[in-house]
């Protein structure tokens, strides 16, 4: 596990299996869409859904068709679902992939009148009772369905809402699916409900089992990360952040460290300095804030954070030296520091966090 840059994240694909197992007690036998845009939310999108395929999800949800075809070069024989855009072009390439399309849109309408492909194309429609982002108004859901049941090849796969505030506010999420019960019960008197029907995301499993329809789509849940406040019982976050310390030494007083010399020690210090820098995800607002774990110690990040360095105060740390595993995220003794943690400290959500994970930190995957 020794690279030239010693930064690696570790994923662990037994927590995973774990915290999918997990949701699968919640939610009974309903389907499992399991969200994994954005590269599995930075945890290394080919062999996080190749270890849910295992466990049997029925799909996955992706961001774009770029995502989709991705995982379909990789050997993912699952179903997929593109909730985002797609441009109409890729129209052709869908139904040839088994891939799902979102409809969130009424103009998508036209677009499905020019597709000439052999195949169905499957559409999910998105309505949006009250996230504001995409998706069908509810009072124009029935006219939407209609015309897309007179298209030739286009089969209505399924029906879709997504929550808001399923975290912090039940009223809002209980308005918001007692519209999407409404604009399900039109179709059911019009006979025209499709098979799938699913609104929650991770918050939702966790907060209103009355949402969970036939299928649920949980993301940040499988990661082991909590969408709530706080932790929740029985998931484990898959991720773990690590470094190494490169170079250390001691430094007399009022020396100055880094950028903008921020930091000015007090006394003599012990330094050391870590291959880690914002353009790795480590966010730069940490500069003097952060912590990480060294020794199973809280060691502060101190001075500016450079775009590939940044520097720990270990003062009074026993047997400081080159090679001493540095934790950024995760475990390390009997101290843990998680995405949580580091969210809160710099004002974001720990989505943004394991999202933002630099493109050259390695992925390690491991079973434990
Ligand atoms: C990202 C996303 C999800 C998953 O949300 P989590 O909070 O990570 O569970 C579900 N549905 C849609 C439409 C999304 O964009």
């Amino acid at each position: 596990m020794e690279f030239n840059r010693p930064i690696w994240t570790e994923i662990d694909l037994t927590k995973l299996k774990r915290n999918y197992e997990k949701i699968r007690e919640i939610v009974g036998r309903r389907n499992i869409i399991c969200v994994v845009k954005a590269d599995a939310y930075g945890h290394g999108v080919v062999e996080v859904s190749k270890a849910l395929e295992k466990e049997g999800t029925y799909a996955f949800a992706v961001a774009s068709m770029e995502e989709a075809i991705n995982l379909r070069e990789n050997g993912i024989k699952a179903k997929i679902l593109v909730l985002g855009y797609i441009d109409p072009k890729t129209l052709n390439i869908a139904p040839n992939l088994n891939i799902s399309v979102s409809m969130f849109d009424k103009s998508f309408i036209k677009r499905l009148k020019e597709y000439t492909g052999e195949r169905p194309v499957k559409i999910h429609i998105d309505v949006d009772t009250g996230m504001g982002r995409l998706g069908i108004l509810p009072g124009e859901v029935v006219y939407a369905v209609d015309a897309i049941k007179k298209i030739r090849n286009v089969e209505f796969e399924g029906i879709y809402t997504h929550f808001s505030s399923a975290d912090s506010d039940s009223e809002y999420t209980k308005k918001q699916l007692l519209i999407f019960n409404k604009v399900l019960s039109k179709l059911k008197d019009e006979r025209c409900l499709p098979p799938i029907i699913h609104s929650s995301n991770s918050s939702a499993i966790l907060n209103a089992p009355n949402s969970f329809f036939n299928a649920v789509r949980p993301g940040l849940l499988l990661y082991g990360i909590s969408p709530l406040k706080a932790s929740v019982e029985g998931f484990e976050p898959v991720l773990s952040f690590k470094t190494r310390i490169i170079f250390s030494r001691k430094i007399p007083e009022k020396a100055s460290i880094g950028y903008e010399k921020t930091f000015t020690t007090t006394k003599p210090s012990l330094l050391a300095t870590i291959p880690v820098g914002y353009a790795d995800g480590l966010p730069r607002s940490l500069s003097n804030v952060g912590e990480v774990l060294v020794k199973g110690m809280r060691a502060k990040i101190v001075g500016n954070i450079s775009m590939d360095l940044s520097v720990l105060d270990v003062t009074g740390f026993p047997f400081i030296h080159p090679g001493n595993e540095v934790v950024i995220i995760g475990k390390q003794g009997n101290d843990e520091i998680t995405a949580s943690e580091i969210a809160e400290k710099v004002g974001t959500i720990d989505y943004e966090i394991v999202t933002r994970i630099g493109k050259r930190v390695k992925r390690i995957f491991k079973n434990s």
